[in-house]
């Protein structure tokens, strides 16, 4: 028997009483123990964790487990939200730590909405403090009012989005979908954007590739892909969307600026950005939604980046 969990056994009684869910996983990543909180966080039975499976994030819980950088992942599809964080003990045995994010979420919420809010207000004081009798003063504040409110509204709209994939209340309605009908609308809406930056929007998808999945749902996917590829590249880039290395998946490729090693794993986290101060208008959620559609297909996104080189985000759907 392993240290880790001897000492774990040990501690059972007094562990069960936390307010956060403990798993150990051995080295073969094979479930070895859980304390009482678990059981009513997971909303699952002690049997199907003694016969090694973990219900509903099963997949998810693994998928982190599988992947060396990942250090902490939301969990999706649950009535509450969960996020879980991995432990690697000095002996080689893993611990997964689940945890309620709600107080976590509702800072990084009011931190984000705060921004937008400040600058309305900041911009209306000035126009009722007298640049509004100034006709060019006031045409420009009143722009950027409006600029901040479609802002405003934009993460809004977001996080109802994302809250609706976590409590699992998105319904879902999958059926074959044609890749290079759906890329050309992307391309389509995403032209004018492209034009100002002088990217080439480039459609390599094949006649009668298919991807599985809900048509609307997978429209933001692309969607949004081309468009973060349109903006973290440079004048005269090239984005790309063509057939992944296996039926049913899919690749956007940019020249862009590409991402460092280090932020891979980060990009798909709520309101993270690479780089704050360049990234005006942004939000830090396009990926994190990209990622929680992506898994309530259960499929999974890839990044390939090379700083300075470029990027390439290839999204796996299975195809039943
Ligand atoms: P947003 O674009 O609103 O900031 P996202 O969640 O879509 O939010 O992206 C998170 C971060 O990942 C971005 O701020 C950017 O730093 C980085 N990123 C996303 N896509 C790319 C890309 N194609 N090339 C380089 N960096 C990217």
């Amino acid at each position: 028997m392993q240290d880790m969990k001897v000492t774990f056994e040990l501690l059972k009684n007094y562990i069960g009483e936390l307010p956060f869910g403990l798993f150990l996983f051995d080295t073969a990543k094979k479930l070895i123990s859980w304390n009482e909180t678990i059981i009513n966080l997971l909303e699952i039975s002690d049997e199907d964790l003694k016969k090694n499976h973990l219900g509903f994030v099963d997949r998810q819980i693994h998928e982190m487990l599988d992947t060396e950088q990942m250090q902490e992942k939301d969990l999706i599809g649950l009535s509450k939200p969960l996020k879980a964080k991995k432990v690697i003990t000095s002996d080689g045995n893993i611990l997964v730590i689940i945890v309620e994010t709600v107080q976590e979420a509702i800072g990084e919420m009011s931190h984000e909405l705060r921004r937008p809010i400040t600058n309305i207000k900041t911009l209306t004081e000035s126009l009722l403090l007298g640049a509004k009798n100034d006709p060019e003063m006031a045409q420009r504040f009143l722009e950027q009012i409006n600029g901040e409110t479609d802002r405003l509204a934009k993460l809004v709209n977001q996080l109802l989005n994302i809250s609706k994939i976590k409590s699992g209340k998105l319904s879902q309605e999958k059926k074959k979908i044609n890749l290079k009908n759906k890329t050309d609308e992307a391309i389509k809406l995403l032209q004018s954007i492209a034009d100002k930056s002088k990217t080439t929007l480039i459609n390599e998808v094949p006649d009668s590739y298919e991807i599985f999945g809900d048509s609307e749902q997978l429209e933001h996917v692309i969607q949004n892909l081309i468009e973060n590829a349109i903006k973290y590249s440079l004048e005269g880039s090239k984005v790309t969307v063509r057939p992944g290395p296996i039926s049913g998946s899919f690749e956007v490729v940019d020249t862009g600026i590409g991402i460092k090693e280090s932020d891979i794993q980060k990009i798909f986290e709520r309101f993270y950005r690479v780089d704050r101060t360049k990234a005006k208008g942004s939000s830090g959620l396009g990926l994190s939604i990209v990622k929680n559609v992506i898994d309530i297909h259960k499929g999974k996104i890839d990044v390939k980046s090379k700083l300075g080189s470029g990027s390439s985000f290839i999204v796996y759907l299975p195809i039943d």
